[in-house]
């Protein structure tokens, strides 16, 4: 696996070393691991995938379907991280694995398709539009109802019939900045992000008046894009280091107080810019402040006053998305301002932090761990009684509503934003 690197992985593959060598074994990460607790299998924990690592660095192993099997079914979601004494940076390791994987060239035709997929569409806006635009109209017409029928998916390449299957509903219209209340003297800038604004425009425009109501002007920079964390989860580092610079040249010109983000897998990808352009000199520096600057929309928000607050008769049960809880290391935040908000009564699930499945394009590539997982949570869901799941990140929010619909609940998976914006238009009327 260490052999012909592309130049640009070749630093953080020879940290690779070092990050190994911190495990010392213990497996106090085993229980927090979904997969190890689903199957139980030693090469499906931390500790197990840290070994297999460490064997295909040293050439003790080949990168056999088997091998590559266990890794792949690793949901990235860091849960391992917290629970680590040694302070491993699991997340670190399984991105420089799998780019290290990529760029030796160890990785099938499908998984090469989809990374140039990636490339292609996610940080273009107007492609991107465009495929929205055909998804909602696939959807609205009866044309989907015959396509699923016929049996044409299963027969394509890839991914296909399981990312079709896994297509949230599209919303009629996407998230589009509209005038902001004048006088606001503070500036953040804000990452629309490339999904997002086209799948959950009511986050952003409650993210948006949030802002708003605690003395905040957003701006939108023209030349963002995509954070570049489902390349950087599928061993795309060189291209994710691409949208890196590109989002730090974007925002860093604004000159404002913060970068904010309410999805928690961008945030958090966005705060290891630092890490990821630790080895380029004109960057580097740069990248440490784009880090420093970014904040997940609910950890600032949470340090201001929120004011006074209309009810929200709900209950609501709250689940932390990886990337917030393990990578961000943001608990308590979200839960403060779900409990200021009258009205509101948070009941917490056993479980609120183990992954429901989601992480990124997992549900799409590994259906079958993914469902198990999301069928795991609904029934920790179920035992609070709430029908309103709370979370942070929009993979979560599309998978808790596919479990909701699953189980007949009827209920919703908003972000919390957007029930701290219910409770401040409670109080202010709408606008
Ligand atoms: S808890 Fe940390 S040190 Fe212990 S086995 Fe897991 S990764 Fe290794
Ligand atoms: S990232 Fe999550 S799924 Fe992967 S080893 Fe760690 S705890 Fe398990």
């Amino acid at each position: 696996m260490s052999i012909d690197l592309h130049p640009e992985a070749e630093p953080h593959t020879h940290a690779l070393q070092d990050d190994l060598s911190r495990c010392i074994h213990c497996g106090f990460c085993l229980q927090a691991c979904p997969t190890y607790l689903e199957l139980g299998l030693e090469a499906d924990s931390p500790r197990g995938r840290i070994q297999l690592i460490s064997a295909l660095a040293e050439g003790r192993a080949r990168p056999t379907p088997s091998v590559l099997g266990h890794l792949d079914l690793c949901l990235q979601c860091r849960a391992c991280e917290t629970a680590c004494p040694s302070g491993v940076q699991y997340g670190r390791i399984m991105e420089t694995a799998r780019a290290t994987l990529v760029e030796t060239g160890e990785r099938p035709f499908a998984w090469r398709l989809r990374i140039a997929a990636m490339r292609q569409v996610l940080p273009h806006k107007t492609r991107l539009r465009a495929l929205i635009g055909l998804l909602r109209v696939y959807q609205q017409s009866p044309l989907r109802e015959r396509v699923r029928k016929s049996g044409i998916l299963k027969r394509l390449p890839g991914d296909v019939a399981e990312a079709e299957s896994s297509l949230p509903e599209m919303p009629p219209a996407s998230f589009a900045p509209t005038p902001q209340p004048p006088g606001l003297t503070s500036a953040v800038a804000m990452l629309t992000g490339c999904v997002m604004p086209h799948l959950f425009p009511k986050a952003h425009e409650a993210t948006v008046r949030v802002l708003n109501r605690l003395g905040y002007r957003v701006v939108f920079p023209e030349n963002e894009t995509c954070c570049g964390a489902l390349n950087l989860h599928g061993g795309d580092r060189v291209f994710a280091r691409r949208l890196a610079r590109r989002n730090i040249d974007a925002f860093l010109s604004q000159g404002v107080e913060a970068i904010i983000v309410n999805s928690a897998g961008c945030g958090s990808t966005m705060k290891e810019y630092a890490d990821l352009l630790a080895y380029d000199d004109q960057y580097r520096e740069r990248a440490r402040r784009f880090s420093e600057l970014t904040r997940d929309v609910l950890e600032f928000v949470a340090a201001h006053d929120l004011g006074p607050l209309g009810e929200v008769r709900r209950v609501v049960t709250y689940q932390d998305s990886c990337h917030l809880v393990h990578a961000q290391r943001v608990k308590t935040a979200p839960r403060a301002i779900l409990r200021q908000i009258p009205g509101l009564e948070l009941r917490e699930m056993d479980s609120p932090d183990k992954c429901c499945g989601s992480a990124g394009l997992y549900s799409m590539v590994q259906p079958e761990m993914s469902q198990r997982l999301l069928s795991s949570k609904m029934d920790d869901v179920e035992t609070t009684g709430a029908t309103c799941v709370a979370t942070a990140n929009p993979g979560c929010m599309t998978q808790l509503e596919t479990g909701l619909r699953q189980r007949g609940l009827g209920g919703s998976a908003p972000h919390v934003i957007e029930l701290l914006d219910e409770a401040m238009r409670a109080t202010h009327g709408r606008d």
